[in-house]
């Protein structure tokens, strides 16, 4: 095998199938060894070339002195009362993200739905007043190794806990994945891989704040997976308050795009919807997300906001819940209320941070 200098040593973890491919070629290796650092790397999660036991002993040592492998690291895991847990992993430059394990059970108490909540991004550009990843700013992106490995380091433990993978991810933890495009599509076409957890694309959801440039990119890779759209309020002036980027990139855009994305795919939207007391919960609010859920074929979370600290919104009250939700039926719009969890341990929508340094 080739070998580079020492201080050019190329992060595999985050190359996507086609880039390991050309890592070999380029190292003078055989093909084969791109399909089996592909598999070490993100079907089984290797954190060293020493784990990689069906490579000869002198590759796995040429490729420590050639390459390295930038994964995460579980640094502690949060248990609530709900059975949310969450996991803070600490990255190569030391940063820190967090990803939420939701798991729901049977009456009789095995396991059904095991979702995993994965970040894209260490932080956040976007900023969303009711947030408290988008008051870190951004940091920097995530790799694709970085986004399998939260989700593969989880399953190790879902495995051992209730005896079967996760079977649900939604890229809805720290960051805009969008903002981060191309390492969240090959993350998530390595999470579909059959090799590995292949999860099924409709298991699989990709949440935006609603980029437009970026969901007509997704539209126009024919990407497979599920899409969800932040909305939190239905109409400009609300949405502006509440999601900075709305201000330049209106509901008008917002609609366009998401009509051009269900003309191409036939596929439905999801739109996310934090209940906010007394400020997007009114009858009057309900009406206007109706009009918006006509756009294109939808269905609607309406989400239990847990509260952030230092953030001036509250999660709304029962009695509007029930009158909004009403409101809803009676005009025929698919909404279904979410409970958000793991309040108690930090986990919920919109409470995902770390802090600069632990
Ligand atoms: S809600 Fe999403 S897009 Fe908005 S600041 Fe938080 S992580 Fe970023």
């Amino acid at each position: 095998m080739n070998k580079a200098p020492s201080s050019e040593k190329i992060n595999l973890s985050a190359l996507n199938k086609e880039e390991l491919a050309g890592f070999c070629r380029s190292a003078g290796l055989e093909r084969y060894r791109a399909d089996q650092l592909f598999e070490w790397i993100y079907l089984k999660n290797a954190a060293t070339f020493e784990a990689m036991t069906n490579l000869p002993k002198v590759l796995r040592s040429t490729l420590s002195e050639t390459a390295e492998l930038k994964g995460v690291q579980e640094e502690a895991v949060h248990s609530s009362k709900d059975g949310t847990r969450k996991w803070l992993f600490r990255l190569f430059d030391g940063h820190l993200v967090e990803s939420v394990l939701i798991p729901e059970f049977y009456p009789d108490g095995v396991a059904d739905r095991l979702t995993v909540c994965v970040s894209s991004q260490v932080g956040c550009l976007f900023g969303c007043r009711f947030c408290a990843t988008g008051k870190m700013g951004l940091k920097r992106n995530l790799s694709i190794g970085e986004i399998t490995g939260q989700v593969l380091s989880i399953n190790s433990f879902v495995e051992k806990e209730y005896g079967k993978r996760i079977n649900n991810i939604v890229y809805m933890g720290m960051g805009e994945p969008f903002h981060n495009y191309q390492p969240v599509i090959d993350s998530a076409s390595i999470l579909s891989d059959t090799r590995g957890l292949h999860l099924s694309p409709k298991r699989i959801t990709i949440s935006t704040v609603g980029l437009p440039k970026q969901i007509r990119r997704y539209t126009e890779d024919e990407c497979p997976w599920n899409l969800a759209v932040s909305l939190h309020a239905a109409d400009d002036a609300k949405r502006n308050e509440i999601m900075p980027i709305n201000k330049k990139m209106d509901l008008a855009s917002l609609r366009d795009a998401i009509t051009a994305y269900y003309q191409k795919s036939k596929k439905h939207i999801t739109y996310e919807y934090l209940l906010f007391d007394q400020f997007n919960d009114s009858v009057e609010d309900a009406r206007k997300l109706a009009k918006i859920s006509r756009w294109v074929p939808s269905k609607i979370n309406i989400i239990m906001y847990n509260h952030v600290e230092g953030v001036s919104y509250y999660r709304a009250k029962e009695s509007r819940l029930q009158a909004f939700m009403a409101q809803l039926k009676k005009q025929g719009v698919r909404a279904t209320v979410r409970r958000s969890r793991g309040d108690d341990i930090e986990a919920g929508c919109g409470q995902l941070v770390v802090p600069e340094s632990l």
